[in-house]
């Protein structure tokens, strides 16, 4: 390609439309992005997450690949923003950046909203301006707001223990959570605790009785004792020494394989999940079991239980 022949007007109108040609092709590829993930077709193709999509068959850099999820994650929360990027108002960067400052702050949509506008055409200025709302968002360690719904918008400022103790659930639990999820976790199992009635001693002469091994023995003991002992009920939950002997035996690794047969190269988050689903009488026997990562998880629910069902545990899949 020669420029030479454009007379400087010229060649500045032509940057100007190439560079709206270049803003174009980048949402092309966020729409694609976000199709892709909504129907987890990079798990499909053997990856634990897009970023790895991204750069290993979009050879994307990094930077890159985390600066466009960020800009999908934001085109799907608040889909105004495509029209400030389209304009030139927004940059990738910078959207990269409101991102990372919403993932601490947590702000409402509203907020969110607010936050975009002052960024707008701020370029370089934009990391000053997130600090100074990130400043005036701690002044206040605790605020309540009653917001639409019923609801009530919380701002807490928490400290570093608190943070690291969330952590540490996170960690027994094996997989990442958002703090609004940790609190209603945590809530949950305060009051679940709280509830629960103080448990009742039973009172068997184990003394004068043989040691009862069968079940029939001790339901007769049990009986005398006026306390009932029944056949226990199968559960779902995968006990702690299953899990233990899974990770072992499939080397802490996702076991996700694609058809060419490549193995997805997750080792973080963990889960493990029956072959047959426990829901269409999946057992706990260790050939029904295997580790998956979150994303090849839901693919594999996906595939399982199919996308109508999975809408109502997966809103990415809308
Ligand atoms: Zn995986």
């Amino acid at each position: 390609m020669t420029l030479k022949h454009l007379s400087n007007e010229e060649l500045h109108l032509s940057t100007i439309t190439a560079v709206e040609r270049e803003r174009e092709a980048t949402l092309t590829v966020l729409w694609h992005l976000r199709e892709n993930e909504r129907r987890l077709l990079f798990a499909e193709r053997g990856h634990k997450d897009l970023k790895t999509y991204c750069v290993k068959e979009l050879k994307l850099s990094e930077g890159s690949a985390w600066r466009r999820i960020a800009a999908v994650k934001l085109l799907k929360e608040i889909p105004e923003t495509m029209e400030k990027f389209r304009s030139g108002q927004l940059s990738l960067t910078q959207i990269c950046q409101a991102q990372s400052f919403f993932r601490q702050e947590r702000p409402t949509l509203e907020r969110k909203r607010e936050i975009l506008g002052a960024i707008e055409n701020q370029g370089a200025k934009t990391e000053r301006i997130l600090c100074e709302l990130g400043a005036d968002a701690k002044v206040e360690p605790c605020r309540e707001r009653p917001v639409k719904g019923g609801k009530v918008e919380v701002t807490l400022v928490l400290d570093e223990e608190t943070l690291k103790q969330m952590g540490e659930i996170e960690i027994f639990l094996n997989k990442k959570l958002s703090k609004l999820e940790l609190v209603k976790l945590m809530t949950a199992q305060t009051l679940e605790r709280l509830k629960k009635p103080p448990r009742k001693r039973v009172q068997v002469a184990t003394a004068k009785l043989p040691r009862a091994t069968k079940p029939e023995a001790q339901s007769a003991i049990a009986a005398k004792a006026g306390a009932t002992v029944g056949p226990r009920k199968p559960t779902r939950k995968i006990s702690t020494v299953t899990i233990r002997e899974i990770k072992a035996r499939d080397n802490n690794q996702c076991q996700y394989k694609t058809s060419t047969g490549e193995q997805c190269e997750a080792r973080l988050y963990l889960q493990t999940e029956h072959k047959t689903p426990w829901a269409k009488g999946g057992t706990h026997e260790h050939q029904n079991l295997e580790l998956l990562c979150p994303n090849h998880n839901q693919w594999r629910a996906l595939q399982q239980f199919g996308t109508q069902k999975m809408k109502l545990y997966q809103p990415r899949l809308e």
